[in-house]
């Protein structure tokens, strides 16, 4: 029992959609549930003491809120949620009206049109909300003091009109004021996931993508060769004797060092490269689609720039080099393997001297 309720109220739900469009997407089932149930309850009543009017409107309403939730579910599109709603909504201030007009069961349909604030603010965000209810009341105010005579079934005192009136918009302004505090305090939590995001996914220093999001974008990658038979390449760079940097001119000197280098490196990337800080003064590169020998080239031509360009660091010019190791990654080898790869063939430059660019090869 519970799991089919459970079932009903998350129809239509969609992992990749937003939080608050899958809210309002249960809520609409549970809105049209409880509005089909009491609608038909109250229109098979009137049927059966013979109010047919009350009765027909009832009836009607109960199909339009039922078909407002079949519509959302049918079609899943952006669109048909706002028919959906537009429906619900519309159904529920006619039903009210109505309910106005004849008075309902012995004069208690008024009390339904408390249902109408919370039910569009909810549906309808607080601008357009406050512009339906708007339009509600106005409709409200004529009904009850330009037509009475005309359209009036029911007969109301005028303080009991003029009360109802009152309050409702009331409840109006109090239900406008919950939905935009709400929504304010959903945009500051959004904003601060957001914030928190990138902050555990980029380094502070160089404004790079740090490691965990290197690694993500590493196995973003490797899932995508699996699934062609493209190969991409990876390459770790180690600034060559960084610690004599730190020595000789502090550690202030060295984060500036750093950030120098990155921006270098990063300004000669193709688009769809990324350069994230791997470690303390590495750096990983990952070019998707590349072969290693292409990859090569672009690193042999950053590797000159840096060693010829001198870096301007507290009144000295630096001549600072880098050494590169290069692998490409196949769907045929383990990830991690193509990473220890690129990291030996990085040891191999350091060996044979520094300032080198050296591709991975077996032998
Ligand atoms: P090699 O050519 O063999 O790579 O020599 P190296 O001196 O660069 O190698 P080593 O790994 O011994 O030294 C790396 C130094 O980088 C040590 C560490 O203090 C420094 N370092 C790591 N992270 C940072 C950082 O964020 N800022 C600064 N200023 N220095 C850092
Ligand atoms: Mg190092
Ligand atoms: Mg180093």
């Amino acid at each position: 029992m519970i799991s089919i309720f459970k079932k009903y109220v998350t129809s239509g739900v969609k992992h990749h959609y937003k939080d608050e469009t899958n809210r309002r997407i249960m809520v609409v089932n549970l809105f049209s549930a409880v509005g089909v149930s009491i609608t038909f309850f109250l229109g098979i009543r009137a049927l059966l003491a013979q109010e047919l009017p009350l009765a027909i409107i009832l009836l009607t309403a109960s199909v339009v809120f039922a078909l407002s939730q079949r519509i959302q579910i049918q079609f899943g599109t952006r669109r048909s949620r706002t028919v959906s709603i537009t429906l619900l909504i519309s159904c529920l201030m006619i039903l009210v009206f109505l309910l106005l007009v004849t008075g309902g069961k012995d004069n208690t349909g008024p009390l339904w049109i408390y249902l109408v604030p919370p039910v569009t603010m909810f549906f309808a965000g607080v601008v357009r909300g406050l512009l339906a209810l708007l339009l509600f009341t106005i409709a409200c105010t004529l009904l009850f003091f330009v037509f009475d005579e005309s359209l009036l079934i029911a007969s109301y005192s005028y303080a009991f009109k003029s009360r109802l009136l009152y309050s409702f918009l009331t409840v109006t302004f109090l239900s406008a004021f919950y939905e935009y505090s709400r929504q304010k305090s959903y945009d500051i939590a959004l904003d601060l996931s957001e914030q928190f995001e990138q902050q555990a996914n980029h380094d502070h220093l160089t404004k790079l993508v740090n490691r965990r999001g290197a690694q993500t974008a590493l196995e973003r990658e490797y899932a995508r060769i699996q699934r062609s038979s493209n190969t991409f390449s990876i390459a770790i760079a180690d600034i060559d004797r960084f610690k004599s940097i730190n020595d000789t001119y502090g550690h202030e000197a060295g984060d500036e060092v750093l950030r120098k280098i990155s921006r270098t490196f990063s300004a000669r990337l193709r688009k769809q490269d990324i350069l994230a800080r791997w470690g303390g003064e590495e750096f990983m590169f990952i070019f998707p689609e590349t072969s290693a020998s292409e990859a090569a080239n672009v690193l042999e031509a950053l590797r000159e720039v840096l060693s010829f360009a001198p870096i301007a660091i507290s009144d000295h010019d630096m001549h600072i080099t880098s050494s590169f190791g290069v692998c490409e990654i196949t769907s045929q080898i383990p990830l991690a393997d193509g990473i220890r790869h690129a990291d030996m063939s990085l040891y191999r430059a350091k060996e044979s001297g520094r300032n080198k660019v050296v591709v991975y090869s077996d032998r």
